[in-house]
């Protein structure tokens, strides 16, 4: 499963520079998929054709968050979540809604981090 921030979060910014896949984003914030990844251009996303520099909206304007899509849990960089190794309210948990095998997690970092 994916890492989820929850809204005890205080928006200290630790956790943003720690992610080896720039999964976590601002309040407020647009994400893309080509922040801190390999990946560029147009990008096929579960069979849908995808700008990967395009900026998608928000998942939060109260709280830092994470997008569930770009989180590989650390799998391939680190033995444990990096965002809540160094969060202060321990408020990085696991998402019950995204559930996945470490193979999917593995494939998605490779995904994320591909040789163009
Ligand atoms: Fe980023 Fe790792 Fe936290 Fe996922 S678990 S958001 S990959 S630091
Ligand atoms: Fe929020 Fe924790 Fe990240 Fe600080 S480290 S911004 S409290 S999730």
């Amino acid at each position: 499963m994916a890492i989820i921030i929850t809204d005890e979060c205080i928006n200290c910014g630790a956790c943003e520079p720690e992610c080896p896949n720039n999964a976590i984003y601002d309040a407020g914030s647009a994400w893309r998929f080509s922040d801190g990844t390999n990946l560029n251009g147009i990008i096929d996303f579960g069979g849908k054709q995808i700008d990967a520099e395009a900026a998608q909206e928000a998942v939060s304007d109260e709280v830092y968050y994470i997008v569930s899509d770009k989180c590989t849990e650390c799998k391939g960089f680190h033995d444990e979540p990096q965002c809540a190794a160094v969060c202060p309210v321990d408020c990085c948990i696991d998402d019950e809604d995204v559930r996945e095998t470490e193979e999917e997690l593995l494939m998605k970092k490779n995904w994320l981090h591909q040789e163009k």
